[in-house]
């Protein structure tokens, strides 16, 4: 019998799991005392590790490299070497045939780890040439990094996860943090305890609701209205910080004259709130001493969210709410290593440690350090633009890694035809994935459990990861297998272990230098900046309310509010807005190959919907439904309750049957190039 700690690999809380293991099987999960969930976990960590038990379940294991040579044909399982000859040969023709952007690689926001991602984004760039790399983050909090770095120099959230318990205030803003960070919700009952006043600004009555002192229940497709004229009481009732304002911040008469014309009273009518409750929450929030933000995917996955980011930061900044403890902006990252991910340069402009592709001495401090003449200089696509360059024949093969876009990506049945399209598909997993149906080349790789590593937790704070169990099958690490083909494509790539990935990392990486392996042993815990070995990291950013911009002033930036695109009518009628559900995690690869978690949420899709409108549709509770846009029709079984405004329906993403991407809208923000799932019009009508 053995002991093994690992960080959990859902959601980006970054829970510290110890495993009892026997005879090569975990027997026993129990919380650690890791930083952020200091010996506590949800379902998720309890139950959420069966599958590396049991490579027979649900959806088998992926346990041998496997090639379908020729399209319409079976998969023929085959040895290493030759998954890699023909993947390797095959990149190599198109990138002769069509040049090195011709190729899509993603990195990974899941189990693999930073190190991973960092030997992923070095193959696409040093390797194959392009900077045509991307990883989730595109889809969740792409519009908050897009924001922050224009606002206050840094994408990340400003303070720690364990502050939350300790503010005074919190305005919670599109983020259900019950169902999608457990024990962030932990803390938000904590501070509550204490004696926070919670303002809950959501469609929904989600499970903060409940103990708010203010719910803003604003209609669905107005919160850049709401941020503006929560802005504009702020400024209108003298209620923001004079000094801070004038020491600290820039741009404050332009956002003015934008947020001048958003009283609550004439916002009224798109918001759908009573402008007295608007001007009382917005009071709430001033009085208190110290105010912390927390938004989630309510606020970014809409075609103004970068723009909506920018207001939630203004109003901390007027306020004086960052650059000490217990305040802050907080957009709370989705899963266990999409900080890491975006951290380690899998993004289509920045190398590890958010330094610019276009700058040219950073791209001659990284020529230099991996042995290559020249690194592209211009910026790649993002990961929710590879359709339309597949339909425009610019883009002809991808390399997806830990990702699922066949199910995650919006509008899938056109996704589903532009990867039809592509002369290479390879797909790098550990389950039979949608994707990896589609695919013409599969790389098995090793699950979080079997490999050790790195993860950046959403509070920017790196913890180590260790093996617990010996992987089942010819599985190898993700970094060995980009490693390997990397070398076979004429780059040559070799490490012995994760260490000397992370060590070449930090010396390149002024952000992460400090952040080394045994500062981080066993239940170590380093957020960055970590500038030096003696620097414990920052564990709340803008000391001295210098930001991270080029005058070290934060910027206020204000935008017009903007109808949806999607908009309902007489033939759709309902407006229908993603969600999570606290029993699975994501695509559900992994959560729904563990029997316990498999119990809990057993429904091949549901869609919420409130009562009244359920009672004029004719539709009772649990029964099934279509629910049909402009783009396909999927089945699914309703959910009616008061929780659930008029007007709105609400589906999860991770089912394969009633997948609700098959009905959401395509638009992206124009900055950030997420898509807008929170806003599509349905109807729905009885089976
Ligand atoms: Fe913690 Fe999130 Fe894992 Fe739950 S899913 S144990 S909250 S990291």
């Amino acid at each position: 019998m053995k002991k093994a700690l690992v960080v959990c690999p859902y959601c980006a809380s970054g829970c510290k799991i110890s495993f009892t293991v026997e005879n090569n099987k975990i027997v026993k999960a129990e919380g650690a005392n890791g930083v952020t969930n200091q010996g506590e976990l949800c379902l998720k960590g309890y139950y959420g590790w069966e599958f590396l038990n049991d490579t027979r379940l649900l959806t088998p294991r992926l346990t041998q490299p496997m090639v379908r040579y020729k399209r319409g044909e079976s998969f023929t399982p085959v040895s290493w070497d030759e998954a890699i000859r023909f993947a390797s040969s095959k990149l190599m023709e198109i990138k002769a045939k069509y040049g090195p952007d011709s190729i899509f690689v993603s990195g990974c926001a899941r189990g693999p780890g930073n190190e991973a991602n960092y030997v992923a984004q070095k193959f696409a760039r040093a390797a194959v040439g392009t900077n045509n790399i991307d990883c989730c983050a595109r889809v969740c909090h792409g519009p908050s990094v897009t924001a922050l770095e224009q606002t206050v120099g840094s994408g990340a959230m400003s303070n720690s996860i364990v502050e939350i318990e300790d503010t005074k205030c919190l305005l919670i803003f599109g983020y259900n943090a019950a169902d999608s960070h457990p024990i962030v919700a932990r803390r938000i009952l904590k501070a509550k305890q204490k004696g926070a006043k919670i303002i809950v600004c959501d469609p929904r009555v989600i499970e903060s609701a409940r103990i708010a002192d203010i719910h803003l229940q604003m209609k669905n497709g107005s919160n850049m209205a709401l941020v503006n004229a929560m802005l504009h009481v702020l400024i209108e009732e003298n209620l923001y910080n004079k000094e801070y304002v004038e020491n600290y911040s820039e741009g404050f008469d332009k956002m003015w004259e934008t947020v001048s014309q958003y009283t609550p009273e004439n916002t009224a009518e798109i918001t759908g709130l009573d402008p007295q409750l608007v001007r009382e929450a917005v009071r709430m929030y001033a009085a208190s001493p110290s105010a912390t933000i927390l938004w989630g995917m309510g606020v970014t996955q809409w075609g103004q969210g970068v723009e909506t980011c920018m207001g939630l930061s203004n109003i901390a900044v007027i306020t004086g709410n960052l650059g000490r403890p217990n305040v802050g902006v907080g957009p709370v990252r989705g899963q266990n290593n999409v900080q890491g991910s975006c951290d380690m340069g899998a993004i289509p402009g920045q190398f590890p440690g958010y330094q610019s592709v276009e700058d040219p001495e950073i791209r001659a401090k990284f020529e230099k350090a991996w042995g290559v003449e020249s690194l592209p200089a211009k910026k790649g696509i993002p990961i929710t633009e590879v359709g339309h360059n597949v339909q425009e024949g610019k883009l002809k093969a991808v390399y997806i890694f830990g990702e699922d876009p066949l199910q995650t990506e919006p509008d899938l049945s056109a996704v589903r035809e532009a990867y039809e399209k592509l002369d290479l598909v390879i797909v790098q997993d550990i389950f039979m994935t949608k994707t990896a149906m589609q695919a013409d080349v599969i790389f098995p790789a090793t699950s979080w459990g079997e490999h050790e590593g790195v993860y950046s937790a959403a509070d920017r704070g790196f913890q180590r990861f260790y093996k617990a169990v010996e992987p089942k099958g010819d599985v190898k690490p993700d970094w060995e297998i980009h490693s390997l083909m990397a070398t076979a494509m004429g780059y040559p790539m070799k490490y012995n272990n994760t260490q000397e990935i992370w060590d070449e990392m930090r010396q390149l990486c002024p952000l992460y230098y400090g952040a080394t392996y045994e500062k981080m042993a066993g239940l170590g815990y380093v957020p960055w900046p970590c500038l030096t070995e003696d620097d414990p990291g920052a564990q709340w950013m803008y000391k001295g309310n210098k930001f991270n911009t080029p005058n070290g002033k934060a910027r206020l930036i204000a935008a017009d509010w903007k109808p949806p695109l999607d908009q309902i009518d007489s033939e759709f009628p309902l407006i229908l807005s993603t969600v999570r559900e606290v029993g699975h995690y994501s695509c559900r690869s992994m959560t729904g190959n563990c029997s316990a978690l498999q119990t809990l949420a057993d429904e091949p899709g549901y869609v919420q919907m409130n009562m009244k409108d359920a009672e004029e549709l004719g539709i009772r509770d649990q029964q099934l439904v279509w629910v049909e846009s402009r783009r396909g029709k999927v089945i699914s079984r309703a959910q009616v309750s008061e929780r659930t405004n008029r007007g709105a329906v609400y589906m999860t993403y991770q089912w394969w049957i009633g997948a609700c991407n098959e009905l959401t809208v395509e638009h992206l923000d124009p900055y950030s190039k997420t898509p807008e799932y929170k806003y599509s019009a349905v109807r729905v009508h009885k089976i």
